[in-house]
């Protein structure tokens, strides 16, 4: 099949290698030419496992080509998938003018009939604008689908590959049958094609990743509880979650959720409902306590340091929102990270992948450590925010030896607090009160 996928970030450059890996011809096109180059010489702009290996496969193979030419990539392709950016408005709404772009360039290149399917996330109602904006350009019959993205960063190529399950909201039989040829090769073990009208997939979407934001606000919520009387949210988690009509996922506190889908689709998902007439109360919520969450670290610093942080050293370890993935938007350590430097402290950062990344938004600002254990040289504290894996089981004598003060604020309850009392540090988790020593007297 000829595939173009417009829009070659996170979401287009796997979906457009992946679909070439099952044998299609697939062309990417991106506005952004520095990405193309760097795309067109094997070179992925974004770091995610597996898929460098794959997108240099498929160009060798010729399977896989990319282009800045929009309009030529229209016409090659049968298929044209949109995977381009929809960030938040001022008022928190999705921005769909690029997909709104996308569309006038397909009404304009339409040059036989062609599947539109849209996989970036979009509020409902937009697939229909997207339809009557290319049927404004063009004569030709154009089958417009949306098939929302369920790709997480970190594992996105596996993902794209086995995924739990494929939507497809479309009401053309023709853009439902070639779309059911199209993504057969990765539900080969049984998981499910689910179609629905345009609306009610658009609606899945937002409510999927709601859904998820809303675990995990919860049960920071939860957390807080935990911490305030001396409970331990490890075990009220493990004991919720082992009710099989709750299940044990997303149930981890934290210190907030970040990354380029979680905030924004609440943010969207609730500027859809105060459209639509219907209050967001509970979304409302679920991103206010997130704000707050992602201070705790910030406010547990200014506990264990009452007289202020100037002259103060402090190591972060973990930068990108999750393990697995480069990508800083929104990530948690960007909100302690300025709460930090703006106390007076000097910030010392290591990360596995989003070191880069994080030069690129910080400037000299911080100090850059190349090794996990460089960040800890003479620092008063070490605070703990991405859980990568290699952080899990540290040497924390090497740790204790560097380190001028043995305080561990971790946002991830990567430790048990017990041995680490043990091992003679002083450490707080999230929401482990009655694990370690209690935070605060209960009430
Ligand atoms: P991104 O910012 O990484 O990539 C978007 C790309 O589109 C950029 O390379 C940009 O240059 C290009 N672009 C913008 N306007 C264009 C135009 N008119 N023509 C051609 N190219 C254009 O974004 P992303 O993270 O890949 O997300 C894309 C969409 O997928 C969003 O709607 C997002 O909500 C959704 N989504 C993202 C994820 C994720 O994990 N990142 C998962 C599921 C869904």
């Amino acid at each position: 099949m000829d595939i173009t996928v417009i829009g070659t970030g996170y979401v287009g450059l796997v979906v457009a290698t992946c679909f070439a890996e099952s044998g299609n011809d697939v062309v990417g096109a991106d506005l952004d030419e520095n990405k193309v180059d760097m795309l067109r010489q094997g070179r992925s702009p974004i770091y995610e496992p597996g898929l460098e290996a794959l997108l240099q496969r498929n160009l060798e193979h010729g399977r896989l080509r990319f282009t800045t030419d929009v309009a030529a990539a229209v016409r090659q392709g049968d298929v044209i998938v949109v995977a381009v950016g929809t960030p938040p408005d001022e008022d928190g709404s999705a921005d769909v003018s690029h997909v709104l772009d996308v569309a006038r360039v397909i009404g304009q290149n339409m040059d036989r009939q062609k599947v539109v399917v849209t996989k970036s996330t979009i509020p409902v109602g937009t697939s229909d604008r997207l339809r009557d904006a290319i049927e404004a350009l063009s004569p030709h019959p154009v089958h417009v689908a949306f098939n929302p993205e369920f790709l997480k960063e970190g594992s996105a190529v596996a993902d794209f590959m086995k995924p739990d399950r494929v939507i497809i909201g479309t009401a053309s039989d023709h853009a439902r049958d070639v779309l059911t040829d199209l993504h057969e090769p990765f539900v080969r073990s049984g998981n499910p094609i689910l179609y629905m009208d345009l609306r009610s997939a658009e609606i899945t979407k937002y409510a999927a990743n709601a859904m998820l934001a809303t675990r995990i606000s919860f049960m920071n919520t939860i957390a807080r509880l935990c911490d305030a009387v001396g409970a331990d949210v490890s075990d009220v988690r493990k004991g919720m979650g082992s009710d099989d009509r709750i299940g044990p996922r997303f149930l981890f506190p934290g210190v907030g959720y970040g990354g380029s889908c979680f905030p924004k689709d609440v943010k969207a998902l609730a500027a859809s409902l105060r459209r639509n007439g219907v209050d967001p109360v509970i979304l409302d919520a679920v991103e206010g306590v997130n704000e707050a969450q992602k201070r705790l670290l910030l406010e547990a610093m200014d506990e264990a340091f009452p007289e202020g942080l100037a002259g103060r050293s402090v190591a972060v370890w973990g930068l990108s929102f999750k393990p697995g993935t480069d990508d800083m938007r929104e990530a948690p350590s960007l909100v302690v990270i300025e709460g930090l430097l703006g106390r007076g402290a000097e910030v010392r950062v290591h990360d596995f992948q989003a070191l880069e990344e994080a030069r690129r938004r910080l400037g000299d600002r911080v100090t850059y450590c190349e090794r996990n254990y460089d960040a800890l040289d003479g620092a008063d504290a070490l605070l703990i925010i991405t859980e990568w894996q290699p952080y899990r089981r540290p040497d924390f004598e090497r740790m204790k030896a560097a380190m001028r003060q043995p305080l561990i604020l971790d946002g991830r309850n990567l430790y048990e607090p017990d041995r680490m009392r043990d091992l003679g540090f002083e450490y707080r988790g999230v929401g482990r009160g009655s694990a370690g020593e209690p935070a605060a007297s209960p009430a």
